[in-house]
């Protein structure tokens, strides 16, 4: 026998059936994918979002000017190669990848908002944990040419929403970053901070004080968060015009009835992420990759990627993690098959396939056995299947046009006419 060729690290298979188990994790089947992905593609267009797809493979340059050199997506994480002379990257995250069509497309001619919403694999060689892999599955929106302080009241209503209809369990954090205006004297104030206390800090912080000290802020490890408490607040240096958007969101917030709670953790490291951000963070049922979706302001980064000066915020939201969620919870949205028909013999075969034609036909969704069993075996397929109904066709059905339609649940019979089969399958299964 050749030997087996395994996944690559950090990647997952996501199966339809129970036999999907990592770690500690519950069954995460596709079924809690489906309920992710169908609730954003119901939501998201109530509020204008239009779908956008763009490339997995972009040039290397987009996420380095996009993300920042001084990050640890770009500075570690990035599957990068040689194409022939080109360096492409696949991508970490969608923000910069729909910032570069939205650019190369001048999409800003054509309309004057723009709202997008995506939904796709992404790639970043982390560490492997719970809720953490190197494939894994965002959803998000974005929103160009509107200055807020609206629209980011309504992203984050759309958010709030979202997650509460999916009944998972989290807190919406919200904070600002300040401007071009406000935020350098913000940062002064903190890197002599933290020049201050550099010995107390983790070697990466102790790096991130030249090149990156609001992510200090963020950083896990408890001696720096122990740091990062005493550091002075961005609050305190807001500019007034950043003071006054921070406020219209949290009024309108308030409107809206969108509870949240302020928290200056909240940041994003790079000069063009500004004012607004905010994350979805579970209150339980992660551990420590608790945080749902993150999102913010980012009014410089069009003009960082080459494009006009256009204002921008927008959210990711990790699909792995709320499917974690999901399962956990029990719950699941599998299509199942409402009839399923086990002939008997050769001549019954050929009858069921054209039934299961008709009934699909019909919206109906049938299956049919494709081996020879006895009845009692057929039926148990059919429960294993989650069928609503099963069919055992013999001679005497044929010849009669009568069959027993038995409701696998109940162990109810019903007898049906099968030259009217899916009238009756239909009207069976709208009974009740
Ligand atoms: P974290 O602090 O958890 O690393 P991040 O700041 O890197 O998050 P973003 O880039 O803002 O995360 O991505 C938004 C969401 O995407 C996260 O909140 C999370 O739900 C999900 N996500 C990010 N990285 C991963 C990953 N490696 N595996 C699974 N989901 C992820
Ligand atoms: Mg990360």
């Amino acid at each position: 026998m050749s030997q087996k060729i395994r996944g690559v690290k950090g990647t997952r298979d996501v199966l339809p059936i129970d036999t999907y188990l990592k770690d500690d994790d519950p069954w995460v089947r596709i079924g809690h994918f489906h309920l992710v992905e169908q609730s954003a593609r119901d939501l998201f267009p109530l509020y204008g979002y239009r779908e956008a797809r763009t490339p997995v493979l972009e040039r290397t340059e987009l996420f380095v000017r996009g993300i920042g050199e001084v990050t640890d997506i770009v500075g570690k994480e990035m599957y990068t190669f040689d194409d022939r002379g080109d360096s492409v990257t696949m991508r970490p995250e969608n923000t910069a990848s729909l910032v570069r069509a939205y650019i190369e497309h001048n999409v800003n001619q054509q309309e004057p908002e723009t709202k997008w919403w995506y939904l796709g694999p992404m790639f970043r060689r982390e560490r492997q944990q719970r809720g953490r892999y190197r494939q894994f599955t965002q959803i998000g929106i974005e929103s160009l040419g509107s200055p807020g302080p609206r629209i980011d009241a309504e992203q984050i209503e759309l958010l709030f929403r979202w997650l509460r209809t999916l009944e998972i369990p989290f807190e919406m954090h919200l904070n600002t970053l300040g401007d071009a205006a406000c935020r350098p004297k913000y940062r002064e104030a903190l890197q002599a901070y933290l020049r201050s206390r550099a010995s107390e800090l983790c070697e990466d912080c102790q790096k991130r004080i030249e090149t990156n000290p609001i992510r200090v802020l963020d950083c896990k490890n408890p001696k720096c968060q122990q740091v990062a408490a005493g550091a002075p607040k961005m609050e305190q240096f807001l500019c007034e015009p950043c003071k006054v958007h921070f406020q219209g969101v949290q009024e309108m917030l308030g409107r809206l009835g969108v509870e949240f709670v302020l928290d200056p953790k909240l940041v994003r490291g790079l000069d063009y992420y500004t004012r607004t951000t905010y994350e979805a963070i579970a209150t339980s049922g992660l551990g420590s990759q608790s945080t749902v979706a993150g999102g913010g302001r980012y009014d410089g980064l069009v003009k960082e990627l080459g494009g006009p000066d256009i204002p921008g915020i927008g959210f990711a939201a990790g699909v792995e993690r709320m499917a974690l969620l999901l399962a956990q919870q029990g719950k699941e949205r599998a299509v199942r098959p409402v009839v399923f028909i086990a002939p008997l013999g050769d001549a019954e075969a050929a009858r069921a396939d054209a039934l299961a034609q008709q009934l699909r036909a019909a919206g109906l969704a049938a299956e049919v056995s494709f081996r020879k069993a006895n009845p009692g075996n057929q039926l148990k397929r059919a429960d294993a299947l989650g069928a609503r109904f099963a069919l055992v066709l013999g001679e005497q059905e044929l010849k009669t046009d009568r069959a027993k339609l038995k409701e696998l649940k109940t162990g109810a019979q019903h007898e049906v006419s099968l030259s009217a089969l899916p009238d009756e399958v239909r009207r069976l299964a709208t009974a009740g």
